[in-house]
């Protein structure tokens, strides 16, 4: 196991992730290479009263850190035996999807396939596959976790650490490896369809309509984004602003289903197609590259005109707005871990590069939202990028989760060692 301290070569390398506009400068950082190492690292902690804090991929960050720095990134392995996989804290969903291929099986992943599997499923999970499978969280089978105390137990279903940490992520100890169940998924119909962003408010409403009506089978969002003048991006929506549906279905009558979002307004581009899941990333296209970002969310019940009409307004290029439909199994299932609404039908969600004034983006995602709050229901974890006060983290919870979570961090970290 390596360490690193301010200063030492290496020490930078280390604590860069994907999000660069959290500012971090932990007074030590442990390279984790096992639980071991982990366990460890918590006990060193423990002994010179540092704060713990730890990171995958930089995905997720929503603090800095002054104490200790688990660094998981080196905890790689991944084995899949039946249809269960058991992976280390660094794994990507990337090698999940790739190890799981291989048995005619895919995993409940996201959008990029660089998020790390720990931090993605400890948010709660919301995949490409939701509608039809549920949460990732759902499908935990054993979690090995160390605790403050600095003991490496494995929770199951049933045990009140399992639900803490499935939903309330941070604060209950550092995960070193997950077990979950994968599904017998080869491949899916996906892609994108980009339309001008000036057609958004046909574009929106022809989505609505479509997206409720929809099968679980299918898994769907639209995304305002304005995408750059480069030349990777194809000719018909380099350098424009586009509302791009964005689409996972299960399905085989795929182009039958889409059949009435190509006429809501002209079409820019179809990618929409047969792949396999290994080439899932494609539908959403995230960035692969470090940037400094800050997000929020809401989720809602309805999506009415009102609420339609405040999105076109506030559908600006400097901020990416993204609408997913929840619903289907997400509604029937109840959640494994804490702090999920199983009753939104939609998250809305809102995303800034930061270029230099963070307050102002906070503020301009404020209107946007303060639009929304009459119809509002919460807020979820995984959508909240950048620096967040702790309070405001909590108040991603609803009010019972938050206080059997907090019953649950005196009992699991009374000195508040995790943060
Ligand atoms: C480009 C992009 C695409 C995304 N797509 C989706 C998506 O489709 N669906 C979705 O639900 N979410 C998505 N997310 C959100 C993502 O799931 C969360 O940000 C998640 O927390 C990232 O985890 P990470 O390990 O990659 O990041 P990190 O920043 O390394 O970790 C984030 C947090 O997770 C916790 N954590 C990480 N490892 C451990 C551990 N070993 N033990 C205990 N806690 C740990 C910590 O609180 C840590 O601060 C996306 C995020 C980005 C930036």
């Amino acid at each position: 196991m390596q360490t690193f301290r301010p200063g030492q070569d290496g020490y930078a390398e280390e604590i860069a992730g994907f999000q660069t506009s959290v500012a971090t400068q932990p007074a030590v950082v442990v390279a984790a290479e096992s639980a071991d190492d982990v366990v460890a690292a918590v006990k060193y902690a423990a002994e010179h009263e540092l704060t713990v804090a730890v990171q995958a991929t930089g995905h997720g960050l929503t603090a800095g850190t002054d104490g200790l720095l688990i660094s998981t990134r080196r905890m790689t392995g991944v084995e899949i035996d039946a249809e269960t996989a058991r992976v280390e804290a660094g794994v990507r969903w990337g090698a999940v999807i790739e190890a799981a291929a291989k048995h005619g099986l895919a995993p409940l992943s996201g959008s990029s396939p660089d998020v790390g599997v720990v931090g993605y499923t400890l948010s709660g999970g919301f995949g490409l596959m939701a509608r039809r499978f549920g949460r990732a969280a759902d499908h935990v089978r054993a979690i090995d976790v160390v605790t403050a105390d600095g003991e490496l137990r494995t929770v199951t279903p049933g045990d009140d650490l399992f639900w803490a940490l499935l939903g309330g992520r941070a604060g209950f100890g550092i995960v070193t490896a997950l077990e979950f169940g994968l599904v017998p998924i080869t491949e899916l119909y996906g892609g994108g369809l980009y339309f001008d962003a000036a057609d958004l408010p046909e574009v929106l409403r022809a989505w609505r309509t479509w997206a409720v009506a929809a099968p679980d089978e299918l898994t769907t969002s639209i995304a305002l984004v304005a995408l750059p003048d480069l030349p990777f991006l194809p000719a018909p929506i380099r350098g424009k602003h586009v509302a791009n549906v964005r689409i996972a279905y299960l399905g085989e009558d795929g182009d039958r289903l889409v059949e009435p979002l190509r006429t809501a307004a002209p079409v820019l581009l179809d990618t929409l197609k047969r792949l396999p899941y290994t080439d899932s990333g494609s539908i959403a296209s995230d960035p692969p590259h470090p940037h400094p970002y800050h997000g929020t969310n809401a989720t809602v019940e309805v999506l009415n005109d009102a609420m339609l009409a405040a999105v076109v307004e506030h559908a600006v290029p400097e901020t990416v707005l993204i609408i997913d439909r929840l619903g289907g199994e997400l509604a029937r299932r109840p959640a494994a871990g804490a702090g999920w609404d199983s009753a939104a039908e939609f998250v809305v969600r809102a995303l800034s590069v930061v270029e230099d004034d963070v307050d102002a983006i906070r503020r301009a995602h404020a209107k946007l939202f303060d639009a929304l709050a009459p119809w509002s229901t919460g807020r979820l974890l995984p959508f909240l990028y950048g620096e967040h006060p702790a309070a405001d983290l909590a108040a991603t919870f609803p009010a019972g989760d938050r206080a059997r979570l907090q019953q649950l961090k005196a009992k699991y970290d009374p000195a508040g060692r995790f943060g």
